[in-house]
């Protein structure tokens, strides 16, 4: 949707937490500064030291040294004392329930797991009509969560065996207000060549899946502007012959990973670089897909308590199919998949965090720190990794929705989407969760309200 049609109404209210938290939450300051702290800008990666931030009305509207910054009577003042101040994350594949009217306690619940993980942005990747004006509501400040960026319902080859349904429905998307249409296996060439066509003139662009018929090269050439899942890419980066037979589906995991050319590898990325292609790499749900471990092992985890049993069960039916290949097999497919990724950042290739939440074991919120463990462990750098969640995803969002792109760093004029924190992510990314609290467009959310809320939710849950 254009930024016109999203009302901008000020203030945003502490009460709209109330549903998902046990305690009051802290309201109505129109003023915020933090005082004396370690601003992680995103910018580059310099640490500016001893600054004093100010938010007025949901904006950042002053940077600087501490005591040049005057704090009016009657803010909220905030310690930044030996602490990190830094933009909120993203988490660029979320999906929020795609079945319409789903209840709004869920929605709710949602949106809180995202802030209380330090998460101020998210994309929806499946759409349905009520989302639009959910994000309306986010925006406005009617309801406390992320900026919500809604991906259109899906194209793919049953919603689009034809050109002409392809047309239809992305222009019916562009029309609704979607920010970007969302894709889905199954597309043949023709209906993906009309979609393209038809996106362009209607200013829509696409994202998500890369059907087979059409490859990984043919979505980078006409503008697919994010490839999920690193879809298409250990194809692609395999010697024709191998490709031909994982077109008739007749060569195993091991086969595809032994088939991987150097040559293409190099080929792929300077594509990727040139199309100006973003990836998210959903890392953390690839493993659980493939590695097909005991789902016990994922559903004792702490995060679980914060879902329902039923969204457990489901998990463990879905978990419960085994590996898709021998170990040594998904081991080769792993590392693969990891120096895809490395190589894709090290060029310069724009990466996005997200995690397809609440897919498999993904608990909304909690899944996105789950993949930034394993984005570090596929050997992304901690810069790169806090620049996946935040400039990067403005730069996107900027570039490829056509939206503003006043968020992703701390500098005056931007959107207050905070994060304070008690030590340094750079130096530890675990560091991301010691939280002080999260700010989202303003509103000051506080560890100690977090908790709060995160208590609330597993009682619920454990009823
Ligand atoms: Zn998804």
């Amino acid at each position: 949707m254009g930024e016109g049609m999203r009302r901008m109404r000020g203030w945003v209210v502490g009460a709209v937490l109330a549903c998902a938290m046990a305690a009051p939450t802290v309201s109505g300051q129109e003023v915020v500064a933090f005082e004396n702290v370690t601003v992680l800008t995103m910018d580059d990666d310099r640490r500016m030291e001893g600054r004093t931030v100010l938010v007025e009305d949901g904006l950042i509207t002053r940077v600087g040294a501490a005591g040049s910054v005057e704090v009016p009577d009657g803010a909220l003042r905030i310690d930044g004392r030996g602490r990190f101040l830094m933009p909120g994350l993203a988490e660029m594949h979320a999906h929020v329930p795609p079945t319409p009217n789903p209840p709004r306690e869920l929605l709710e619940d949602y949106m809180f797991l995202y802030v209380a993980n330090g998460i101020t942005t998210i994309r929806g990747m499946l759409g349905q009509a009520y989302q639009i004006e959910l994000a309306d509501e986010l925006e406005g400040g009617d309801l406390l969560g992320p900026t919500f960026y809604v991906g259109a319902p899906s194209i793919n080859g049953n919603s689009a065996p034809t050109p002409d349904d392809a047309e239809r429905l992305i222009r019916a998307h562009a029309g609704a207000g979607y920010d970007l249409q969302k894709i889905h296996p199954g597309v043949s060439r023709e209906s993906w060549d009309r979609m393209v066509a038809v996106a362009e003139e209607v200013g829509l662009t696409y994202g998500g899946h890369v059907p087979a018929d059409v490859g990984l090269e043919h979505a980078l050439a006409t503008g697919m502007s994010t490839v999920d899942h690193l879809d298409g890419y250990v194809t692609a980066v395999a010697s024709e012959g191998v490709q031909a037979q994982v077109s008739t589906g007749t060569i195993s995991l091991g086969g595809l990973v032994e088939g991987a050319e150097e040559a293409r590898i190099q080929e792929i990325i300077r594509r990727s670089l040139e199309a100006d292609v973003y990836v998210v790499p959903t890392q953390y749900l690839w493993e659980s897909l493939y590695a097909g471990r005991d789902p016990d092992e994922y559903l004792g985890l702490p995060e679980m308590v914060y879902v329902s049993s039923e969204q457990r069960e489901a998990w463990r039916q879905q978990g419960s199919g085994g590996p898709q290949g021998t170990p040594e097999e998904l081991e080769a497919f792993f590392d693969l998949r990891d120096r895809i990724l490395v190589e894709l950042a090290d060029a310069g290739v724009g990466i996005l965090m997200g995690t397809d939440s609440p897919q498999l074991y993904n608990v909304p919120g909690f899944a996105l720190h789950r993949e930034i463990a394993e984005m570090e462990g596929a050997g992304m750098t901690r810069d790169q990794i806090l620049r996946s969640g935040t400039v990067e995803v403005a730069r996107y969002v900027g570039d490829h929705l056509g939206l503003a792109d006043n968020f992703g760093t701390v500098a005056e004029g931007n959107r207050a989407d905070l994060v304070l924190l008690e030590e340094d992510p750079l130096e530890d990314l675990d560091h991301l969760t010691g939280r002080v609290g999260v700010m989202v467009r303003g509103q000051w959310v506080s560890a100690e309200e977090i908790s709060a809320g995160l208590d609330a939710l597993a009682a619920k849950h454990a009823r």
